[in-house]
């Protein structure tokens, strides 16, 4: 079994706990919640669809991953950056129970 992290967030229907995992953080079986979860881990299950396991729905995960913009001070272009941010990651689960999904 590989390594990975773990959010747990609770079911937006049945209030039981969903869990996500991530292989793109430190991995290294870490725990998360959707408070203390880190823009590394979150990029590593974004868009992730886990089907909950009490209620029979399924739910698509969209991170809103906190971003820092920089601007080259000799070209003048604007360049994303998505890692070592430590700002909080707005998470929302979509219900896509009714949608074909593999
Ligand atoms: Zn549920």
């Amino acid at each position: 079994m590989g390594m990975f992290d773990s959010l747990y967030v609770n079911c937006p229907k049945c209030k039981k706990q969903l869990e996500f995992q991530s292989k793109s953080g430190e991995c290294l079986l870490s725990v998360y919640t959707k408070e203390s979860l880190t823009p590394q881990v979150a990029i590593g299950m974004n868009g992730d669809i886990v089907k909950c396991k009490s209620c029979g729905n399924s739910f698509k995960l969209e991170c809103e991953i906190p971003q820092k913009v920089v601007k080259c001070k000799s070209c003048g272009n604007s360049f994303k950056l998505e890692c070592e941010i430590p700002q909080k990651v707005k998470i929302k689960l979509v219900d896509v129970t009714n949608r074909r999904v593999k």
